[in-house]
C-alpha cells in the first residue's frame, strides 16, 4: 500500500511492480490530488509558456498505471494510519465514502507542504502557491483575468527566483521579496550577492531583509499589494515560494518518528526506523548528509525518484539502499545559472569544522571562443586535510551543471589537491583548457597549503 502518488510514491509502487507480477504482489495506492506522477519541477516553465501544456508534465497517468495493474486510487485521501492494527482509513473525497484498508507493507511518500504564512489577506485570490498542478492552473488563469502586469513574488529560494523568470516571460513588472540578506539562501550571501546583482540587471526589484506582514485587498477583495516590514509593493498577482515543510501529520499521529525538521527518519533501506514493514521516501523524510553527517530536510525530486526505486526494490522483496545525499541543487533565472553542492560557510562552521575558501572568476568556454560567459566558482576545504566541503556556482551558460564534478568529488571523499589533477574534459566551445572547477581547486589548494 502506497499514500502519495507522486515521484517517490509511484516509483515505489512501479519498482516493486517490476520486482514482482500481479500474481505476487497486489499494490494499492492512495492520491488525494487530481493528477500523478506529475513534474512540479516544470511547472514554473509550465507557466512561463516554455512548456507547451501541464499534459506534458505528467510522467504517467493514473489509467497508465492501472494498466501495470496498480490500483492507484485517485481523489481518495488517508486520513488515519493505524500501525498497530496494519490498516489505514481512505476518504473518497468527491463522494465521502470512508473505509479501512489493511497493509502488509506500507510505503509513505505524503511529501511536503509549502510554508503559507498566517498573515491578513493570504487567502485572498490573487494570492498563488505552485506546489501542484492544480496550483499552476489556477496561477495561469488568474494572470488571464487580470489586466495589471505586476507581480510580486514572496521568496527568493529556487522557486522564487524560478518563478519569477516565468512572470519575466509573461511580461510582468516583478518584484521578489526576501527575508533574507540576499537571495538563493542555500548560497553563502557574497555568492547570493551575485545573484541578486543579476536579477536586478534583468530589471527584477530585489527586496532583502524584509518580511511580508500583509497582503492588501482591493475592494473586489483581490490581492492589490504585499506589505512588509520596510514598505508597500502593489500586485496584481502575488506567488508564494516560501519553502516547504514535510508533510508527516499522519505519521506524527500514528506515532512514527520523526526527526528534527519534522520529517519521518529511516534506515538506509528507507524502513521507517524501528518499524519492519514501513518504508518512507521522498519530500517527507530527513536525508543523511554524507559531507556534515546529520539529518537534513532537502525537498527535490531527484531525491525523490530515488527514494522510491530502493523502497519499491526493497518492498518487492530485493536489496537496495539510499546512502545519502551531498546536498548539490541546480536552478536558473533567465539566463543565470545556479548551483551548490555541499556545505556552505555557515554549515562548516555548524558542523565544527574549520576551513578555508576560495573564490575564482573564470569562462564557461576558451576565453577567445564566442559565447563564452563568465562564471564565479566558489570552493570550500576542511583545513590541514584538504578534503572539499563544498562548492558554489554562479554563471551563464553551462555553469550550473558543472557543480556534478564537484558532487561526485564530495562523495569520494577527494581533497582539492586530488582534484586539481582530474582528468576532465577540454575543448575550446566547452571549457578554458584549465575547467573553472580546476582553477577552483587549484586555489583552494593553495589555500590549504598555506593553512
Ligand atoms: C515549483 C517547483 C519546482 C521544483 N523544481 C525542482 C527541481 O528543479 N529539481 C528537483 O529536484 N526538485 C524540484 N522540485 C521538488 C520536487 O517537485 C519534489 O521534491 C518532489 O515532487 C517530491 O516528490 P514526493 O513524491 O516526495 O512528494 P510530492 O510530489 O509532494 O507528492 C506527494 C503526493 O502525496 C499526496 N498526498 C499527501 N498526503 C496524502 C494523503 N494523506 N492521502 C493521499 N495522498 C496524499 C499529495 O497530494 C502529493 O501528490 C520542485 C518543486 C516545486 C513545487
Amino acid at each position: 500500500m502506497v499514500i502519495g502518488g507522486d515521484a517517490a510514491g509511484m516509483s515505489a509502487a512501479s519498482q516493486a511492480r517490476r520486482m514482482r507480477g500481479p500474481d505476487e504482489l497486489e499494490i494499492v495506492a492512495f492520491e488525494r490530488g487530481h493528477f500523478s506522477s506529475y513534474s512540479a519541477c516544470g511547472i514554473p516553465y509550465w507557466v512561463g509558456g516554455e512548456v507547451a501544456g501541464r499534459d506534458e508534465l505528467i510522467a504517467r497517468t493514473p489509467e497508465e498505471h492501472r494498466e501495470r495493474s496498480i490500483d492507484l486510487r485517485m481523489r481518495t485521501e488517508v486520513t488515519e494510519l493505524d500501525v498497530a492494527g496494519g490498516r489505514v482509513r481512505s476518504r473518497e473525497l468527491d463522494t465521502g465514502t470512508e473505509v479501512w484498508t489493511s497493509y502488509d507493507k506500507l510505503v509513505i511518500a505524503t511529501g511536503a507542504r509549502p510554508v503559507r504564512p498566517r498573515i491578513p489577506g493570504i487567502d485572498a485570490p490573487g494570492v498563488h502557491g505552485v506546489q501542484t498542478l492544480d496550483d499552476g492552473q489556477a496561477l495561469l488563469d488568474s494572470l488571464a483575468a487580470t489586466q495589471g502586469r505586476r507581480a510580486v513574488v514572496v521568496g527568493a529560494g529556487y522557486i522564487g527566483v524560478e518563478m519569477a523568470e516565468a512572470l519575466i516571460r509573461r511580461g510582468y513588472e516583478v518584484t521578489v521579496v526576501n527575508r533574507g540578506p540576499e537571495p538563493m539562501s542555500t548560497l553563502d550571501p557574497d555568492m547570493g550577492r551575485l545573484v541578486h546583482e543579476s536579477m536586478t540587471g534583468m530589471d527584477i526589484t530585489m527586496v532583502d531583509d524584509a518580511e511580508v506582514t500583509k497582503i492588501l485587498t482591493g475592494d473586489d477583495g483581490r490581492a492589490r499589494a504585499v506589505a512588509t516590514t520596510s514598505d508597500e509593493y502593489p500586485a496584481d498577482v502575488v506567488v508564494l515560494g516560501i519553502g516547504v515543510r514535510p508533510e508527516t501529520s499522519l505519521a506524527r499521529s500514528a506515532g512514527l518518528p520523526l526527526g528534527e525538521h519534522g520529517g519521518l527518519l529511516t534506515d538506509l533501506a528507507m524502513r521507517v526506523r524501528g518499524h519492519e514493514n514501513i518504508w518512507a521516501g521522498g519530500d517527507c523524510v530527513e536525508v543523511l548528509d554524507l559531507v556534515s553527517g546529520r539529518e537534513r530536510h532537502i525537498a527535490l525530486g531527484t531525491h525523490a525518484n530515488k527514494h522510491g526505486q530502493v523502497i519499491g526494490t526493497n518492498a518487492g522483496g530485493g536489496y537496495a539502499t539510499f546512502p545519502g545525499v551531498v546536498g548539490t541543487a541546480v536552478s536558473k533565472v533567465c539566463d543565470l545559472e545556479i548551483a551548490r553542492t555541499g556545505l556552505r560557510e555557515k554549515d562548516a562552521r555548524r558542523a565544527g569544522l574549520q576551513y578555508v575558501s576560495a573564490t575564482i572568476e573564470s569562462t564557461s568556454r576558451a576565453g577567445y571562443y564566442p559565447g563564452a560567459a563568465p562564471m564565479t566558482v566558489k570552493m570550500i576545504a576542511e583545513r590541514r586535510t584538504g578534503r572539499l566541503l563544498g562548492v558554489q556556482i554562479v554563471g551563464r551558460e553551462g555553469a550550473a551543471k558543472r557543480v556534478d564534478i564537484a558532487a561526485v568529488a564530495l562523495t569520494a571523499g577527494m581533497t582539492v589537491d586530488q582534484m586539481t589533477a582530474l582528468d576532465l574534459g577540454y575543448a575550446p566551445p566547452f571549457s578554458p583548457v584549465w575547467d573553472p572547477i580546476l582553477v577552483a581547486a587549484r586555489k583552494s589548494s593553495a589555500a590549504v597549503r598555506r593553512g
